[in-house]
C-alpha cells in the first residue's frame, strides 16, 4: 500500500512503537476516583512544567479551553480573544451554549493582540454593558499561521487585566512549540496566565489528550465541570502514559518540525502562483496564497492527492501544511516535488 503524506494536521499522528509499549505497561485505575497512578503522574508533570498547583487531563483540547471558560465566568461575561483564535471559531459554538459566555473579538497581526487593543475592549462598570471577564489568548496561534506570542505581549496584557480584575487564559495547544521556537520556557508563558490548556496529541504525537493547568481552587471547579461534560474518564491511564512518553521523548525534536516547515515554505516561495513570506514560518504550521496561480484551494488539495500528498485547504484562497512526527525529510522533498509539477 502506497503511503499519503500526510501534512494536513499535527493531529494525524498515530503513536510510536516505544509509546505503544509504554501505554500496554501503564499502571491503571478509576480516573474519576482519583486513583489512576499514571495519570496522577501525568498531571503533576504537567503542573510542574507550567509552574502551577495543579493540572487535570482532559479528553481534548476544545475541552481543555471550554472547561476553563466555564470556570472563570458566569452567563451574560464577556470574553476578550482574537478574531481568528480556535475557542470563538473551531469549537462549535460552545462558548456560547455550554458557558453562555458572548465574545469580544478583537483584529490582530497573525493572531496577536497588543495591549492597547486589550485595554480598549475592556467595558467600564455600567449596567449596560457585559462584564468582561476574560481574556483568552493562543500561543502558537494556528490560524495566524504559527506565529509565537511574544512574551512582552502576553505580560503586557496579563498585567493589564489583573489591574482590571480580569483573568487570563492561555490556549497553549502548541505552546509546547513556541517554547522550542523561542527558547522561552512553557512555565515563563504560564506565569502570565489564570489558566493554560495544553494538547498532547498535535506536535507531540500521543493519540489522545490535553490538560488544563491553573490554581487548586480553579482546578477543583474544573474538575466538576469535566465530569458535567461527560470528560471523566476511567481508566484513563492508558492514555496519560502516551502523554508522559511524549513528553520526555518528542519535545526535543519540534525543532525539526519547524526546521521543515521552514524548508517547505522556502520551497513553496520559488513556486510561481505561490505568495508566501518564509520569514513568517516560525514554528510548524505553513500557510500560502494560491490566488495568482489561478487554482483554487480545493484543486491544488486534488491535485496535490493525486500525487499521495494531503493539505488543508483552508477557505477560498489559503493552504495550510503542519509538519509533524511523521513527516521525514524525504517527505519534504517529495512533497516539494510534487508542487513544482501543481504550479508549473
Ligand atoms: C487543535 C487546537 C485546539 C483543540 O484541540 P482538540 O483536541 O482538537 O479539541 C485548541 N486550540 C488550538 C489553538 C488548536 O490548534
Amino acid at each position: 500500500m502506497k503511503t499519503l503524506i500526510d501534512l494536513r494536521s499535527d493531529t494525524v499522528t498515530k503513536p510510536t512503537p516505544a509509546m505503544r509499549k509504554a501505554m500496554a505497561k501503564a499502571e491503571v485505575g478509576d480516573d474519576v476516583y482519583g486513583e489512576d497512578p499514571t495519570v496522577n503522574t501525568l498531571q503533576e508533570k504537567v503542573a510542574g512544567l507550567l509552574g502551577k498547583e495543579r493540572a487535570i487531563f482532559v479528553p481534548s483540547g476544545t475541552m481543555a479551553n471550554q472547561l476553563s471558560v466555564k470556570s472563570h465566568t458566569q452567563p451574560g461575561d464577556e470574553v476578550i480573544l482574537e478574531n481568528f483564535s480556535h475557542a470563538y471559531n473551531f469549537e462549535g459554538g460552545a462558548g456560547a451554549a455550554l458557558s453562555g459566555v458572548q465574545f469580544c473579538c478583537l483584529p490582530g497581526t497573525r493572531g496577536i493582540l497588543d495591549v492597547s487593543q486589550v485595554e480598549g475592549a475592556i467595558r467600564p462598570f455600567d449596567a449596560h454593558f457585559p462584564v468582561s471577564r476574560l481574556v483568552c489568548l493562543e500561543n502558537t496561534h494556528n490560524r495566524g499561521g504559527g506565529s509565537v506570542y511574544p512574551i512582552k505581549n502576553i505580560s503586557e496584557i496579563f498585567k493589564l487585566a489583573k489591574s482590571k480584575d480580569l483573568l487570563v487564559h492561555l490556549d497553549g495547544a502548541r505552546l509546547w512549540n513556541a517554547s522550542a521556537a523561542s527558547g522561552v520556557g512553557p512555565g515563563e508563558y504560564a506565569q502570565w496566565a489564570d489558566s493554560v490548556s495544553v494538547c498532547l496529541s498535535k506536535g507531540l504525537g500521543a493519540p489522545v489528550g490535553s490538560l488544563v493547568a491553573g490554581s487548586s481552587d480553579f482546578i477543583a471547579r474544573v474538575h466538576r465541570f469535566r465530569k458535567m461534560f461527560g470528560g471523566g474518564m476511567r481508566q484513563a491511564g492508558i492514555l496519560a502514559a502516551a502523554g508522559i512518553y511524549a513528553l520526555d521523548h518528542h519535545l526535543e525534536r519540534l525543532k525539526l518540525d519547524h526546521d521543515r516547515a521552514k524548508h517547505l515554505a522556502l520551497g513553496l516561495s520559488k513556486c510561481p502562483g505561490v505568495s508566501i513570506d518564509p520569514g513568517q514560518v516560525e514554528t510548524n504550521i505553513v500557510i500560502f496564497d494560491v490566488t495568482d496561480s489561478g487554482k483554487t484551494p480545493l484543486q491544488v488539495a486534488e491535485a496535490m492527492r493525486g500525487k499521495g500528498v494531503l493539505i488543508h485547504a483552508f477557505g477560498k484562497t489559503q493552504i495550510r501544511l503542519v509538519t509533524h512526527l511523521d513527516i521525514s525529510d524525504a517527505d519534504v522533498d517529495k512533497t516539494l516535488q510534487a508542487f513544482k509539477q501543481v504550479f508549473r
